[in-house]
């Protein structure tokens, strides 16, 4: 089975909606036909920018995906400061972060919630990205599979193998998010590997071998081909380096970048 490279840029409390237009125009004018070609790449501005952006990928055709970083788990009501996933559609955004070490340790995300938020967002046909990880702590306690699979078996129990094959996963230990610090390619497919062998248990082998997972943490263009070469690493969900145009783009074509 052969899975297409997904890269996405979060953005995360960065950059306005002038210098989002911006960003991805100079964005596309560094990525070519063959790069979309072989990988899917999404960027992930904040709200305020979500329009602006959907905006210029429109009329200037650029197949970078419109992604979202975060959205409400319901469809309306009094939520205030929430964005409900239907708004987000309707802006043809196609990916949306769910269950972020960051939403999980600073908005008190829980499993629970991260579950009922990827009903959501499928519910309004769009893909989500489901982040899990385990904390330096967790890690050295020797504890990164059981926390990671116990919040992969929350997020995917009773999904059917077809809804499952379509998902994202992206395996982001939580000590390499804008540290600098990466987990070595090694590592982070053994933790990746388990993920797949934990999906294939939950929803079958053929969604497993379907489902794309992403590693994050300190991506760049130094260490994306490393990563990419391991036999069960789909992609990368990239923070800090996202935000620059020409790192971005490098990590996009990391099929020219030698390890
Ligand atoms: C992230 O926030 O998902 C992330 C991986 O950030 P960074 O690349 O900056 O470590």
């Amino acid at each position: 089975m052969t899975r297409k490279p997904i890269i996405s840029g979060n953005w995360k409390m960065n950059l306005n909606h002038f210098e989002a237009i911006q960003t991805v125009q100079k964005l596309s004018y560094q990525l070519t036909k063959e790069d979309y070609a072989a990988v899917d790449v999404s960027v992930h501005p904040p709200f305020t920018d979500l329009r602006s952006v959907q905006t210029v990928l429109d009329v200037d055709e650029i197949p970078i995906k419109l992604g979202a970083q975060h959205c409400h788990q319901d469809e309306k009501g009094a939520f205030t400061g929430e964005i409900s996933p239907a708004f987000l559609a309707k802006l043809s955004v196609k990916y949306v972060i769910v269950g972020h070490s960051e939403r999980r340790e600073l908005f008190g995300e829980t499993d629970e919630i991260v579950s009922k938020k990827i009903d959501a967002i499928l519910k309004q046909e769009m893909t989500p990205i489901i982040c899990c990880g385990e904390t330096l702590q967790e890690r050295e306690a020797g504890e990164t599979e059981s926390k990671v699979l116990t919040q992969i078996r929350s997020a995917l129990t009773k999904r059917n193998a077809d809804v499952v094959s379509a998902l994202v996963v992206a395996y982001e230990p939580i000590w390499a998010i804008g540290t600098g610090l990466t987990a070595t390619s090694q590592d982070a497919q053994a933790v990746i590997g388990a993920i797949r062998a934990e999906i294939a248990d939950l929803a079958g082998a053929d969604a497993a071998a379907a489902v794309r997972i992403q590693y994050g943490g300190s991506v760049k263009s130094s260490n994306i081909a490393e990563l990419m070469a391991m036999p069960d690493i789909d992609g990368a969900l990239v923070g800090g380096a996202s935000l620059e145009t020409e790192e971005f783009a490098k990590i996009v074509q990391f099929r020219n970048v030698r390890s």
